[in-house]
């Protein structure tokens, strides 16, 4: 959507698949990072933006075995905005969605799944694609698979992957809450679990990892053993996960770390979780979608629209976003190694001691979460 968006107001004529009917998915995360409200506030969007309901964070805390531990701020970024914003992705996407409808040459097709790589003499030139209406082939000078980590774009393309095996999956659900409880931690880590509870004002939305493959296990143990896990990590949950009385309720998210080693072929290109999927890990994927998509769009707008647009372009793309992309996915497979594996959580006692005690160490971690390395600038495009 940042990218369609960023295309069409640079005046290309730009057309963006949806396969959902609307934007309500909640495994996305909801996490709007202070380098993409710096973004809004470039392209002047973000005093309107703000003025929906969101939440601000200012600061990371873990609850390590019930002792509150600070981990990450972002008092002192060199932003306007120096928080987290969380929001319901679906709020920040129907927002950039309206914005980009402003320009007639944006198209966006809901319900529409790209289901084809269209190609001749080896380039794409297009996409089929599945609508309401029926089958419909949509011609285009260049394709980018902004799919996400199941991507069909990169499948269809044969792209090579190269995969980090994460030993984790995530149990995805929602427990109920009374809006006048905050100031909570954000992760919680006892007797080696681990568990994220992200704030929607009237409920958490809860992350649990589980090790890779463990759901039936779990399921067999009862839901009550889960709940009862729940509730000795975060007590203020209390009697609200009790309303919780079906598996129905509980999703089972599928956690990748992968990266394409090209991002491109004649005719496509790949960013966001469909070039390299992000783990939840420090909760920053989104924040490098979209990052992906401001550098794709620099230099994207010109070639198309003057019909120069090549394969150099897109390795171009790929060089400028390798290095922030790579550096993240190696924190993240090392979080997965050494903090949390699915098996038993923990945070070695030397890290703790050095996130309570140097300020500098938690300012680092909130510039890697908040901004993450080389952060991309509206004003690079023209
Ligand atoms: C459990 C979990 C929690 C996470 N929490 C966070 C978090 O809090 N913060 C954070 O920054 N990151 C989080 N992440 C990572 C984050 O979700 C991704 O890195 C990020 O969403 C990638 O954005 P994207 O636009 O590339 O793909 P997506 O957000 O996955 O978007 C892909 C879109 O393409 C659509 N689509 C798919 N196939 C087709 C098709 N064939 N035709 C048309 N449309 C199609 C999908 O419906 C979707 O709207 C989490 C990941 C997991 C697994």
């Amino acid at each position: 959507m940042m990218l369609g968006y960023l295309l069409a107001r640079a005046g290309v004529d730009v057309t963006v698949l949806e396969k959902h009917g609307d934007f309500l998915r909640d495994f996305r995360g909801d996490t709007i990072h202070p380098s993409t409200l710096e973004l809004m506030h470039e392209l002047g969007l973000d005093a309107e933006f703000l003025q929906l309901p969101h939440q601000e964070l200012r600061s990371v805390n873990l609850s390590l075995n019930a002792r509150m531990v600070p981990v990450a701020d972002f008092s002192r970024l060199p932003v306007h905005s120096r928080f987290i914003a969380f929001m319901p992705q679906w709020d920040f996407l129907s927002f950039l969605s309206d914005k980009a409808r402003q320009y007639p040459n944006f198209h966006l097709l809901m319900q529409t799944e790209m289901t084809d790589l269209i190609r001749q003499n080896g380039r794409v030139v297009g996409v089929r694609a599945t609508s309401p209406a029926g089958e419909l082939t949509i011609d285009a000078d260049w394709v980018v698979g902004t799919d996400g980590r199941h991507s069909r774009v990169r499948k269809q393309a044969g792209l090579p992957v190269q995969d980090f095996q994460v030993p984790i999956d995530v149990l995805w659900m929602r427990i109920p809450k009374d809006p006048a409880q905050t100031d909570q931690a954000l992760g919680y880590i006892d007797r080696g679990q681990f568990m994220v509870l992200i704030d929607r004002h009237d409920y958490f939305q809860c992350g649990y990892l589980i090790p890779k493959g463990q759901f039936d296990a779990i399921k067999q143990r009862g839901l009550a053993a889960l709940q009862d896990t729940i509730v000795r990590m975060a007590p203020f949950v209390g009697e609200h996960i009790r309303q919780l009385d079906s598996w129905d309720q509980i999703s089972l998210l599928t956690v990748k770390i992968d990266r394409l080693r090209q991002w491109y072929q004649p005719g496509l290109l790949c960013i966001g979780d469909a070039a390299h999927a992000m783990s939840p890990a420090g909760g920053v994927g989104i924040n490098m979608a979209i990052q992906d998509a401001v550098a794709a769009a620099h230099y994207l707008a010109e070639p198309l629209l003057n019909g120069t647009v090549s394969e150099a372009v897109c390795q171009r793309i790929q060089r400028r976003r390798l290095l922030p992309v790579r550096l993240i996915q190696s924190a993240q497979i090392f979080v997965h190694r050494r903090i949390i594996n699915g098996q038993n959580a923990s945070v070695p006692a030397g890290f703790v001691w050095a996130l309570n005690h140097i300020p500098a160490l938690r300012r680092f971690i909130g510039h890697m979460i908040g901004m993450g390395p080389r952060p991309e600038h509206i004003d690079r495009l023209h």
